[in-house]
């Protein structure tokens, strides 16, 4: 297993397959995604032998993100060659939630089994204003398929956004009155490319928080390992809250995943400094000894937390570029 310093463990791999998208949610990519130059993202061949290296040093569990990921012509073939390997447990997603419904069926035969699907607002008006696409009641419908078709862990994100949807938690709460979901409540954060914006729209996490427990909503106690995100629970309702606070001061001590972007860097921490590159390592199996060996050599430089209070978002210009 992947340990680091400060004794956090790292069973969990968030790997970006593309930095493009189709939709311009305002806090991530306002103009929508715009080429650079003739990015080549990694390809399958490349991806099998990172995801065994990782394996090999312990990973179970596997996130796919990008960008949108399903935007790939070989998102499905990408998802049931990791989901064939038996020592990954979960596979997960993270999916705008187009195309979700036509497709759940199909990628749930893929192997995956956990799907983040983001939903910033319940009003169709807003939805459109926050994503620029008319989809909301077609994200929903996404939603009930991919509990239908027997995801095990179906999570709703939320972007937490000042005067734009901090109204909308009795939506969301009706909505898991009987529906088995987690929403899980995202704290805006700061990236290169988005200060004013940042500025203008950041909330904290309490304003979900001191609402939900004015309710009676339990916060649960964080289990070992468990991330970064706090739940939340309700006798009366199927489904959970989940916060998700970066500002918050315990965030880091729950750390447990790695990222590599869909260029095949290794990131140590979302707002970290530097990427390290290791595609030049996946081009031959025999290459997995020296990719495993620098892997685990770069969790000693894992800090213990991020630098974010200080304005300091490392190198990442926006989450499509790093994989949220
Ligand atoms: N396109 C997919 C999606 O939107 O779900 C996957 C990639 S997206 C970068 C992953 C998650 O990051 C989404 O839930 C998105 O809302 C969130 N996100 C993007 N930019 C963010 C920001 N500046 N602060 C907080 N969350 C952000
Ligand atoms: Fe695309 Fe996801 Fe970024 Fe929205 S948050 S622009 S859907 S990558």
């Amino acid at each position: 297993m992947l340990v680091d310093n400060y004794n956090r463990s790292f069973p969990y791999l968030r790997l970006s397959i593309t930095e493009v998208c189709n939709f311009s949610c305002t806090y991530c990519l306002p103009n929508g995604y715009q080429k650079d130059g003739e990015k080549s993202f990694l390809r399958q061949d490349e991806i099998l032998r990172l995801v065994n290296a990782f394996v090999e040093l312990g990973v179970w569990k596997i996130r796919i993100t990008g960008g949108e990921p399903t935007v790939r012509k070989d998102f499905t073939d990408i998802a049931k060659m990791i989901g064939d390997m038996t020592e990954v447990s979960k596979l997960a997603f993270t999916t705008n939630g187009y195309k979700l419904k036509e497709n759940a069926q199909k990628w749930r035969d893929a192997g995956l089994n956990a799907i983040n699907i983001s939903i910033d607002s319940f009003n169709a008006k807003k939805f459109h204003d926050i994503t620029g696409h008319n989809r909301m009641q077609e994200v929903r419908e996404g939603i009930e398929k991919a509990i239908e078709v027997g995801f095990e862990d179906v999570k709703i994100n939320v972007v937490l956004l000042k005067g734009v949807n901090d109204d909308e938690l009795n939506a969301y709460l009706d909505y898991v009155k009987d529906t088995p979901v987690s929403v899980r409540y995202i704290e805006l954060m700061q990236t290169g490319d988005n200060l004013t914006y940042f500025n203008k729209f950041h909330l904290s996490a309490d304003h979900i928080k001191d609402q939900l427990i004015d309710k009676g909503w339990v916060e649960n106690i964080r289990s070992n390992g468990a991330g970064p995100a706090v739940n939340f629970t309700h006798a009366d309702y199927a489904g959970s809250i989940g916060l998700i606070a970066p500002y918050s001061k315990d965030f880091c001590t729950g750390c447990n995943r790695l990222r590599v972007t869909s260029t095949g860097d290794l990131r140590l921490c979302l707002f970290g400094n530097v990427g390290i590159p290791l595609r030049h390592m996946l081009q031959s199996d025999d290459q997995k000894d020296d990719l495993k060996a620098a892997i685990s050599k770069q969790l000693d430089y894992k800090a213990s937390s991020h630098f974010l209070a200080l304005g300091d978002t490392g190198i990442m210009t926006n989450l499509s570029s790093t994989g949220g």
